[in-house]
C-alpha cells in the first residue's frame, strides 16, 4: 500500500468573500485531523483567486499571513473555473491534489475516503453526487439533458461528477502536459486514465453567497464539453448533406417524369419552399462547422490558460 506524503487542496474562488473564512477554518480542522492521524505528512491549502472583484483577496491575504499551510495564486482576471483549476494544478506541490469548490457544497470530510483510495493505488478518485436535490429544477433538467446528450455523442463522462476529485502527482503531470485550450476537465481526466475510483456524497446547499455560474457561462461550458470531445456533430452535418442530395435527386427525377408525362406542377411553393429548406440546412451546417473552426482558432493562437499576477508562498 502506498503512503500519501504531501497533499494540496486546490480551492478556486470567484467573489467568495462571504464563505472563504468559514471554508478555511473547516478545511484546516479537517486537514489537521488527517495530519494528526498520519494520513498525510504535510498539506497545503492553495487558493486560486480567479479575478474576484469583491473583498476575496483581502481575506486571502489575511489567511496567508496567519497560516503557514496556505498559499494563494492571484490570476490577472476571471479565467473561469476550468482556468482556475488548471492554474491550481500547475502550481500544486503535493503528491496528490484535491480540487474542491469554495462554497463547501462538496463535503471536505470525504477527502479521507479519497486518500484511502489513493493508498490503494488509484491515481484518480472522483467525487460523485448521489442526487441533484439541492439544484434548482432548471439546473437539474438542463444538466441531465446535457449529460445524456454528450454521452450519446460519445464523450466519456461519469454522471454527476463535477470538479471534486483527487489526482495523484503522475496524473497531474500528464494533465499539465496537455496542450489544448478548450478545457472540460471532467472529461479530460477520464481520457487520461480509465482506472478510477468513486466516492459518493450528498451535495449540500451553498453556504453563503450565490452561484457564480451565469446562464452564459453554463452554455459556453456545455458547448466546450460537446465540441472539444466529439466529432459526431460534424458527421451529422455530412449525413444531412447526403440525405439532402438524395432528396434533391429524387425531386429532379420526379419533375422530369412529370414534364415528360405532361403533368408538370409548376408553382410558387415548389420553388420557394425548397430554397428555404436547403438554405436553412446549409446555414445550420455552416454554423456547426464554424464552431469547430472557432475552437481551432483558439487552439492555434495558443493563448495562456491563465496568467498569474502574483503568488504568495511560505518558504518552509
Ligand atoms: N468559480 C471560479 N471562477 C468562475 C466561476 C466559479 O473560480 O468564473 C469557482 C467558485 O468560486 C466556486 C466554484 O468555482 O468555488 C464553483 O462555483 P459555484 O459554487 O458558483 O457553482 P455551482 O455550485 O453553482 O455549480
Ligand atoms: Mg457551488
Amino acid at each position: 500500500m502506498r503512503k500519501l506524503h504531501s497533499i494540496s487542496i486546490i480551492i478556486p474562488c470567484y467573489n467568495e468573500e462571504e464563505v472563504i473564512e468559514t471554508t478555511h477554518q473547516r478545511m484546516t480542522s479537517i486537514m489537521q485531523d488527517l495530519h494528526k492521524r498520519a494520513l498525510c505528512t504535510n498539506y497545503e491549502i492553495l487558493y486560486v483567486n480567479d479575478g474576484s472583484t469583491d473583498g476575496t483577496q483581502k481575506i486571502l491575504d489575511k489567511i496567508f499571513a496567519d497560516d503557514s499551510h496556505s498559499r494563494v495564486l492571484v490570476l490577472r482576471r476571471n479565467f473561469g473555473l476550468q482556468g482556475a483549476l488548471c492554474a491550481g494544478l500547475t502550481f500544486a506541490k503535493g503528491d496528490a491534489a484535491v480540487t474542491i469548490d469554495a462554497d463547501l457544497q462538496d463535503p471536505p470530510e470525504k477527502i479521507e475516503e479519497m486518500i484511502s483510495l489513493y493508498e490503494q493505488g488509484y491515481d484518480l478518485v472522483l467525487g460523485v453526487r448521489e442526487d441533484r436535490q439541492t439544484d434548482t429544477f432548471f439546473k437539474r433538467f438542463t444538466a441531465e439533458g446535457f449529460y445524456n446528450l454528450i454521452k450519446i455523442l460519445g464523450v466519456k463522462i461519469v454522471n454527476n461528477h463535477g470538479d471534486f476529485r483527487l489526482m495523484a502527482r503522475a496524473l497531474i503531470n500528464d494533465f499539465n502536459a496537455l496542450g489544448e485550450r478548450n478545457r472540460f476537465i471532467r472529461a479530460m481526466v477520464l481520457s487520461l486514465d480509465n482506472h478510477y475510483a468513486t466516492v459518493f456524497y450528498k451535495r449540500q446547499p451553498r453556504l453563503q453567497g450565490s452561484t457564480k455560474f451565469s446562464l452564459g457561462k453554463m452554455l459556453s461550458f456545455s458547448l466546450d464539453g460537446v465540441l472539444s470531445f466529439s466529432f459526431v456533430p460534424l458527421r451529422v452535418v455530412s449525413i444531412i448533406g447526403i440525405l439532402c442530395c438524395l432528396l434533391a435527386l429524387t425531386g429532379i427525377i420526379y419533375t422530369l417524369c412529370s414534364k415528360i408525362t405532361g403533368h408538370a406542377l409548376p408553382g410558387w411553393t415548389s420553388t420557394v419552399l425548397p430554397m428555404f429548406i436547403f438554405s436553412g440546412i446549409q446555414l445550420l451546417s455552416l454554423g456547426i462547422i464554424s464552431e469547430y473552426i472557432g475552437r481551432l482558432y483558439v487552439e492555434v493562437k495558443h493563448r495562456p490558460l491563465f496568467n498569474i499576477r502574483k503568488e504568495l508562498t511560505h518558504h518552509q
